[in-house]
């Protein structure tokens, strides 16, 4: 099927289609107050696999981290059903390759609604897969975490992703679907419209300190929602800057930032790369 020049990729768009509408179900199992906090939470903790995972570590290798993070952060990474981390580092590092033009996946050139969602829905120009089969990813493929993720994807994201909240909530409130709706379906949305928010409102909106001469920007409204990732103008100007912000914590949300230097700091990660030596 073709709309407006763009082939439809049916298998995702069925994916999304389907998570949304089984999300609006999930209202009913909002009970109270802390269904909604657990929801928040678990939102911002599988938010960290993206950040801290497949972006910040896999895709631009800003730190590295032993091998219990890497496994942590697949399980985190696997909980947000983004597609394996081979295929969400090729994309990104085409995004960085070629941003803003037409050979980056999610080019805001094509207007606000393709570089957020409508990118997700159709199927990847030629031009776009055969500059992704270009793109170096020994460091992968000699990464048994990322080996293992690329071999159990897309069972591992489907466990993480809805069948485990789904126990959690048969085991502890006698409802399999509270969890596969709520803490599965609605937080996939939450999860996915966040990362989908770097690639839309922070390539559109906000200020350009850094480099004026690209789309990117800096944008607080998408670092809260994104835990830390909406410092975009800096993060495409110096992207091997594991903290993908200009100033440290207390100045700039990012919670990321702060579980790479927790976990530094009982020497789970180290090289942790900087522009510059703020904290
Ligand atoms: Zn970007
Ligand atoms: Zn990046």
């Amino acid at each position: 099927m073709e709309v407006c020049g763009y082939k439809i990729d049916n298998i995702k768009t069925s994916f999304v289609i389907s998570n949304h509408i089984l999300a609006l179900f999930s209202f009913n199992y909002i009970e109270n107050y802390s269904d909604i906090i657990t929801l928040i939470l678990l939102y911002q903790l599988s938010s960290l696999g993206i950040t801290a995972g497949l972006h910040r570590l896999w895709s631009h290798r800003s730190y590295k981290a032993k091998l219990p993070t890497r496994f942590l952060l697949m399980l985190l990474e696997s909980s947000c059903f983004q597609t394996d981390i081979f295929n969400w580092v090729k994309t990104h590092r085409v995004h960085h390759k070629f941003s803003d033009t037409e050979k980056d996946p999610h080019n805001i050139n094509y207007g606000i609604f393709f570089a957020h969602i409508g990118w997700v829905l159709v199927k990847r120009d030629e031009t776009i897969l055969e500059e992704q089969e270009k793109i170096d990813i020994l460091d992968l493929k000699n990464d048994p975490i990322a080996v293992l993720d690329n071999y159990l994807w897309p069972y591992d994201d489907f466990f993480m992703c809805y069948i485990l909240p789904s126990i959690y909530t048969l085991y502890y409130e006698n409802s399999f679907m509270k969890g596969f709706l709520l803490y599965g379906c609605l937080k996939w949305i939450l999860v996915s419209h966040a990362t989908w928010c770097v690639n839309s409102f922070a390539h559109m909106y906000g200020d350009r300190p850094f480099r004026k001469d690209i789309q990117s920007a800096e944008n607080k409204w998408v670092s809260l929602l994104t835990v830390g990732e909406g410092w975009h103008n800096w993060h495409h100007t110096y992207p091997y800057d594991y903290a993908c912000s200009d100033e440290g914590i207390f100045l700039r949300w990012n919670p990321t930032k702060l579980l790479i230097d927790t976990l530094g700091f009982f020497g789970q990660t180290y090289d942790h790369k900087r522009k510059k030596n703020t904290n």
